[in-house]
């Protein structure tokens, strides 16, 4: 099917990457967003061989790469064990990386390449809810307005989606994130996600993220991860004591925590496991996160939502009708994402939560144990997304990114 007229309520990757491949199907597309720039919940995200599949079919990954880290390996300890080490590279025959890249970079990638596309672009417009109009959907905003009837919107509002009944439930624990320089001295290795834990309540992270936009000098995600519960008591307290804090778990951050002087430096986010039970609706589909959010401890979230995308576009492309299309993109992806929905959330508590039990065992069983084949190639399939081969029915290929230009990060 070509020729829709399509309305995309959101410009996270998820909307972008849809607009994209919805205007190369032949549809009309209009694309509308709240704000005029991405907003900073979280300064990076990681990059997977699931969502780079998407981003080389959009012609976008080699700027991915300039504008990224690629990233060979994950790798935590708690205490001197070392309790995660995860090598893309173990995974036999391919020689896959995730990138790690600040969330304004994805951004701009995407957004330049739907301006370069025409497509257009209604920013400061607050999406409040939507009505269908015999077989058609119109949009209405918070200003009380109403669009005119379109054959298709795409709901890709993420987590708090006004176009959906609310579902899930917020997680206790949340993260505070900030960009800082990338450290000079070799203290870390600019191709490692890094993660230092004390039990599960214990987390900081360093996540190379490239050359964000304004930037000239490579970039560390730094993350701290604080239950939402305790936002306001780690105000009030100021900076010293929590410095002493990652200091005490990880002594290297030092000439990470030198670059902060003001708390407003941390945006903090909170995280949300949610799934859609009936992400297709009559002229509506929802994806990306708006279909299904999760913790990012999995980092999947922003590859789920590209490849949602990609599904939905194949969908209308193999269907007569509209929503036989958005049905056929759902069904696509359907048992990746609840395959995913299922592992973050059973590994989330073993990173983030305040058993004692749960890191125990992490620490002083899977850790170990994680170190041995099959248990590497499985770890790094997981990471990857790949689990349950979510590629093959959507004809994406995990082999692309061996033929694209590698960019160091530092
Ligand atoms: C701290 C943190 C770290 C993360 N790390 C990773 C990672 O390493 N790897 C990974 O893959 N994923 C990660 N994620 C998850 C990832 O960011 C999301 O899964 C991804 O951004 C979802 O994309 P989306 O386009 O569906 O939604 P969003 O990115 O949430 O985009 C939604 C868009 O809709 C707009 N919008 C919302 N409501 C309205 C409204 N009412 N009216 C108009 N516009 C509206 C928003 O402004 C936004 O532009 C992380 C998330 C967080 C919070």
């Amino acid at each position: 099917m070509r020729g829709l007229d399509i309305a995309i309520a959101g410009c996270g990757p998820c909307g972008l990457a849809a607009a994209l491949l919805l205007h190369r199907g032949g549809h009309q597309v209009s694309l509308f967003e709240r704000f005029k720039a991405p907003q900073p919940i979280g300064s990076g995200l990681m990059l997977q061989p699931t969502g780079m599949a998407v981003l080389a079919k959009l012609g976008l990954l080699d700027a991915a790469l300039a504008r990224g880290s690629r990233v060979d390996r994950l790798f935590g300890m708690a205490g001197k064990r070392v309790v995660l080490d995860v090598h893309y590279a173990a995974m036999r025959g391919a020689a896959t990386f995730g990138i790690g890249i600040h969330r304004a970079s994805l951004f701009a990638i995407l957004h330049e390449a739907v301006l370069r596309a025409g497509i257009p672009v209604h920013s400061g417009r607050t999406l409040a809810g939507s009505a269908l109009l015999g077989k058609k959907r119109a949009l209405h905003f918070s200003d009380g307005q109403t669009s005119a009837p379109y054959d298709l919107v795409i709901d890709a509002l993420g987590t708090w989606t006004p176009l959906a009944p609310p579902t899930g439930r917020e997680l206790t624990y949340g993260a505070l994130w900030a960009s800082l320089d990338w450290p000079s001295d070799a203290t870390f290795d600019p191709h490692t996600l890094a993660q230092r834990y004390a039990w599960a309540s214990k987390m900081a992270g360093v996540l190379p993220i490239g050359i964000p936009p304004g930037a000239t000098t490579p970039k560390a995600a730094f993350f701290w991860s604080l239950r939402a519960d305790r936002l306001d008591a780690w105000r009030e307290a100021g900076l010293a004591p929590w410095k002493a804090e990652v200091a005490a778990l990880w002594p290297d951050c030092e000439t990470l925590l030198d670059q902060i002087h003001d708390p407003n430096q941390l945006t903090f986010a909170r995280y949300a496991h949610r799934t859609l039970a009936a992400p297709a609706e009559p002229a509506l589909a929802h994806i990306g996160d708006a279909w299904h959010s999760a913790s990012p401890q999995l980092g999947q979230g922003a590859n789920m939502a590209l490849l949602d995308a990609w599904a939905l576009a194949q969908g209308l492309g193999q269907e007569d009708s509209v929503d036989a299309g958005v049905r056929q993109g759902i069904r696509l992806r359907r048992r990746h994402v609840l395959t995913y929905q299922w592992l973050t959330a059973l590994f989330t508590p073993v990173y983030q939560s305040d058993s004692r039990f749960v890191p125990l065992i992490r620490d002083r069983l899977v850790g170990p144990l994680s170190k041995l084949w099959p248990a590497t190639a499985i770890q790094a399939s997981m990471v990857s997304g790949l689990v349950g081969n979510p590629l093959l029915p959507l004809g994406l290929d995990k082999a692309f990114h061996v033929a694209a230009p590698l960019v160091e990060a530092a």
